[in-house]
């Protein structure tokens, strides 16, 4: 899919596809969560072009992926944000200086031309000219851990969810959610005031999500607004075409049948780094390694946000936003060898131009 920027509006919004012509971009970002956001803009600062790709049909990266509903509370200078506003934010800001945006698209390779001036990113659908990359893939291809319990594969999408996209769906509805993690306790709060009931099914006596919200949950169900069964499996989900009742197993061995409209499994994720493990970076415990200018082994390639490791590297949001700024000003002066890269001050000296004339200059 090729989306142009500028248009996309709505949090992870493809915005209106156009078709474009393979056009060597200054650099191509790949991934595009909140770092390669923050890089594309960036990048609009120096006045270089660029260009996002992303196997995800949607911007937003892990936020977008595993909590667009939760409130953020540490993108410094946003005391409480929804994930869902901040890609929103992220996007109209990334996206103002005319990047060119591919989704639902995965790289697979990198294809360096014999003179260095060039390299071609190579996705699943094509080969983008290049002169520079960051890669800013995250944990890497995120995708949700299936249950086995019978029935559930039938009726994936059928009332069997492996995410909320919208707690609305949820309304009225007798909802069960299976984990013991953050996302399964803060999903069993979230959704309490929405559903007709919230069940919450975990198959250790232990929680693994934090204290405070467990503690929560806890309270909640010893006054019989969550049901909480631990200790408990969930052994099969039943419907016709659609959920209606899931089968529960406790310790003992004894089963009971539990009406529900709706079944969230929340037991993790498989990432998947995927192809990048082969493209000849330099790796520490499955991470890209880089030196503090955001380089990677590879000549013209630099890496930012979670992807990459360093002595005291952290994951977060703010990281992120650092690391894109610092490996965007070395991918310039990559692109301008022998120059001065300024760093200008945007409240001094305002945005490099209008989002119209550097849309139309990329293109
Ligand atoms: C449940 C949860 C809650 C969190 N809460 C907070 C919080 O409150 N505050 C905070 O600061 N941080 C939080 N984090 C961490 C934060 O989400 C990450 O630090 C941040 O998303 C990293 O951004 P990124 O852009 O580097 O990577 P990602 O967000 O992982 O984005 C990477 C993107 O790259 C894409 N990609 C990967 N490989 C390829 C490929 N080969 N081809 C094409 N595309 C590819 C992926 O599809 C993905 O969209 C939380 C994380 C989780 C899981």
């Amino acid at each position: 899919m090729v989306i142009s920027g500028g248009r996309a509006n709505q949090p992870g919004s493809s915005g209106k596809v156009v078709k474009c012509a393979m056009h060597t971009r200054d650099l191509t970002i790949i991934g595009g969560g909140p770092t390669g956001l923050a890089a594309a803009f960036r990048a609009g600062m120096h006045e270089i072009s660029a260009r996002i790709i992303d196997t995800a049909s949607q911007l937003g990266g892990q936020v977008m992926a595993l909590y667009p509903e939760k409130k953020i509370y540490d993108v410094f200078g946003l005391p409480e944000i929804g994930g869902k506003e901040l890609v929103h934010n992220l996007v109209k800001q990334a996206l103002q200086f005319g990047a060119e945006v591919r989704l639902g698209e995965s790289v697979h390779g990198l294809r360096f031309a014999d003179d260095e001036q060039r390299i071609d990113v190579i996705t699943d659908q094509g080969s983008y000219p290049t002169r520079s990359v960051l890669l800013a893939g995250g944990l890497g291809l995120i995708t949700p851990r299936k249950h086995d319990a019978e029935g559930c594969d039938q009726l994936e999408g059928r009332g069997v969810y492996y995410s909320v996209r919208d707690p609305e769906l949820f309304r009225g509805k007798k909802v069960v959610i299976v984990g013991g993690g953050d996302s399964a306790l803060d999903w069993a709060l979230h959704l309490r005031p929405i559903a007709a009931r919230v069940t919450l099914v975990h198959r250790s006596p232990d929680f693994a999500g934090h204290a405070s919200t467990l503690r929560e949950v806890q309270q909640l169900a010893d006054y019989g607004q969550i049901g909480l069964y631990t200790s408990t499996l969930l052994t099969a989900a039943h419907g016709n075409g659609h959920l209606e009742a899931v089968t529960l197993r406790n310790s003992q061995g004894v089963e009971h049948r539990l009406e529900a409209q709706a079944l969230l499994p929340m037991i993790g994720f498989h990432v998947n780094l995927g192809p990048m493990e082969r493209w000849g970076l330099e790796f520490e415990e499955k991470k890209i390694v880089v030196n503090s200018r955001m380089e990677t082994s590879l000549p013209g390639v630099f890496a930012a946000g979670d992807i990459v490791t360093y002595p005291g590297k952290i994951k977060l949001i703010a990281t992120g936003f650092a690391e894109a700024a610092i490996a965007v000003k070395s991918a310039v002066e990559y692109l301008r060898p022998g120059e001065k890269v300024t760093l200008k001050y945007s409240s001094v000296a305002g945005l490099p131009k209008t989002t119209q004339q550097l849309a139309a200059a990329v293109n």
